[in-house]
Order: C-alpha cells, then structure tokens, then sequence
C-alpha cells in the first residue's frame, strides 16, 4: 500500500498492507502556489487534495478500479446519478435497500426527468434501466443479489450498473472484480468505523468514467475535506479486524435472536443464503429482525437497550439499534429494528439484548 513497498507488499495479507499504511500528514490548504505559473499537482481543494488523493490511492487499489472521495454517501450516490444520467432514463433501485437513494430520485431527480422503478434484487434486473443499482447485505432489509447473473443482465440490456457496498467494504466484496461500473460506499459507516467521520467514495472501472465523475463532482464542488480523510486513513488500518469481528458478532446475534420467543423473523445473509454465501464469507455487522407486537414493541425494545446505543446509523466500535418505521414509515413492517454490531464482547451485547426482550 506505500509507494515504495513494490511486488513484496502485493505478497502481503491485507490485514498487514492496511496494518502497515502511514498516516500522512493533515494538509488543509485550500490553494497551492502555481510553479512558474504553470498548474502543480494541486491546485484548489474543491478540485482534490493531498488526503482525498492518499485516500483513493488506497482504496483504488482495494477494490480494483479508479477511486474518488466524496463528502458522504449520499454525495457519492448522487455524483454516480448526475454524471452517468439523462432526462428520461430510469434507474433501478432495489426495495428494501437504502431509503435516500430512491428518494433522491424520486422526490429530487425526477425534476431533471429521470424516473425510479423499485424492484426484487434478488431476481433479475428491470429491463428498461438506463443505470442497475444493486446494494448486497440492502440496508435495512439485508437482501442480496446474484451479482455476477444480475450484472451481466443489465449490461446485455444496455444498462450501467452501481453496486452500493457499504454493508461489506472491499474487504469482503469488490463489485468491480464482478463487472460492476461503479462501486459506491457511505465511508461514514464501516470504512470510518468510528462514528466520527462522514465521507462517501465511489470507485469507477473504466478511467474514462472516474474522469467524468471527477469532473462533476469538482463542479458541483461533493469533494471530501481533509480533516474526515485523515481519519479514514487512520481507520482503514484496522479495517479487516473491525470487519471479521462485527460480521462474526452480527451472525451470533442473529443466530440467537432466531431462536427468541418475541422475535417473529431475522433478517442476516449469514443465516443460510445461499447466493450470497457464493460472494462473501461474511456478511458485515448490519441485522434487522421484526419484534412480536409491532410498531409499539420495536420502540420499547429500542429504548430498552442500555449497552447497545439507540441511534441511527451502523458500522460503528459502538452498537447502535432503531425502530426503522420513523424513518420508513409502510415500506418496512412496523416491528422491524436495526441492529449494528460493533466490537464489545457478544456475550455482553446479548444480555442486554435478552433483558430489553424480556421486557416486552
Ligand atoms: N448507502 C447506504 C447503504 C447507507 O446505509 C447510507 C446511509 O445510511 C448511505 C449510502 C448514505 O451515506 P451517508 O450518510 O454517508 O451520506
């Protein structure tokens, strides 16, 4: 991962490359001088700068394409939509995936004429997009997709495609390795892994496609700043620990959770799906399960929780849990929560989950 490390460092574990990356030095400049008037490397910070540039040398190299850093998820999200999109196409979104991606489309886009059509990701494409959007391990619904069968669909049918893969970073999934154009993260969650930071990439297969996306994202000005990019460098040191054990933590969970008299359903790829156990060997921190006694159920059990943190968002050390209804109102059942799985002790997370059910 270091410039001068050369063939011996691809040898190297992940977990040893990532482990041994140096944290560059927080430069906040937002100009450079020019060189005998003749434009450097950087030049103003809405265009990049020497941590977005660490950052994506980074991850371009984990996922296997061109990486650009954004200022969040949604940044990222929109950048993809606004650079690869025209009045009068459509863009396939998945239900049971990210709320915002499909509002961003439409209640926001379909103003420029573009239209949102939902559908089952876990069965083929529609046929009439323009862009396949596709979100493995889907917040808060956890579906998963058969990506390679998915992708090559969509591409037969002329369509573009975006995997959203937040939930699994490239640690466990590199969409592009499967013929995905587009590969998009809310680095706010696991790569940050701390709840302190907001930021979003999106890596691009083809550099004709990252130099577009570069060019919108620095006129529209969604570029990351330097002060979350530096701990994202930080953070990416400890990256496939922080995966491997809130994955396995996540499983246990779930795994319990099944077996509790209050809890109707689980949803966790780990818990025998079998398409997704084809791309992944684990299946990252986020579960979502659906309480007996709905709405009114899931919001004691929230507040119930000591230990486990109620509040949104996931991909934190910390455990976080939330009834989804308040922000997804029909489209999820009223009992649902979200569960992240952070780094305490499992044993410890399931006795304040048991005592918060037993409340019920
Ligand atoms: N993608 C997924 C799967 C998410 O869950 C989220 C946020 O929760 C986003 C994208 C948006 O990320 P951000 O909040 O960093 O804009």
């Amino acid at each position: 991962m270091s410039e001068t490390d050369g063939d011996a460092a691809t040898r190297l574990s992940l977990e040893t490359r990532l482990a041994g990356l140096r944290q560059p030095a927080l430069d906040r400049a937002t100009t450079w001088p020019y060189s005998e008037g003749e434009l450097g490397r950087f030049a103003y910070q809405r265009y990049d700068h020497p941590l977005a540039a660490e950052v994506e040398r980074v991850l371009g190299e984990l996922e296997g394409g061109r990486a650009l850093l954004f200022s969040c998820g949604m940044a990222a999200i929109a950048g993809v939509v606004l650079t690869f999109c025209k009045p009068g196409d459509t863009v396939a979104v998945p239900f049971g995936a990210y709320v915002s991606t499909s509002h961003l489309i439409s209640d926001e886009l379909s103003r420029f004429g573009l239209r949102l059509l939902e559908f089952d990701q876990t069965g083929p494409p529609p046929e009439d997009a323009a862009l396949v959007w596709l979100e493995p391990c889907s917040n808060p619904m956890l579906s998963f997709p058969d990506l390679d069968d998915s992708i090559a669909r969509a591409h037969a049918g002329g369509a573009r495609v975006a995997v959203d893969a937040t939930m699994l970073t490239p640690v466990l999934l590199r969409p592009l390795e499967h013929g995905a154009d587009f590969s998009v993260h809310s680095a706010t969650k696991l790569l940050g892994g701390h709840h302190d930071l907001v930021l979003g990439v999106a890596s691009c297969a083809r550099d004709d496609d990252a130099e577009r996306l570069f060019q919108v994202r620095r006129l529209v000005g969604l570029i990351g700043s330097p002060d979350p990019a530096w701990l994202l460098m930080r953070s990416l040191k400890t990256l496939p620990l922080r995966v491997e054990r809130s994955s396995a933590t996540a499983l246990e969970l779930a795994r319990r959770l099944q077996g509790h008299s209050a809890v109707e359903s689980v949803n966790y790829p780990g818990l025998g799906d079998k398409i997704a156990a084809r791309y992944v060997s684990a299946f990252g921190p986020l579960l979502s399960f659906v309480v007996r006694g709905g709405a009114v159920a899931a919001q004691t059990l929230e507040r119930s929780c000591e230990l486990i943190e109620n509040a949104t968002s996931f991909g934190g050390a910390r455990s976080t849990i939330e009834s989804r209804s308040r922000w997804e109102g029909d489209r999820v059942p009223p009992g649902l929560l979200r569960l992240s799985a952070g780094l305490e002790n499992v044993d410890d997370l399931w006795r304040d989950l048991e005592r918060a059910l037993a409340s019920l």
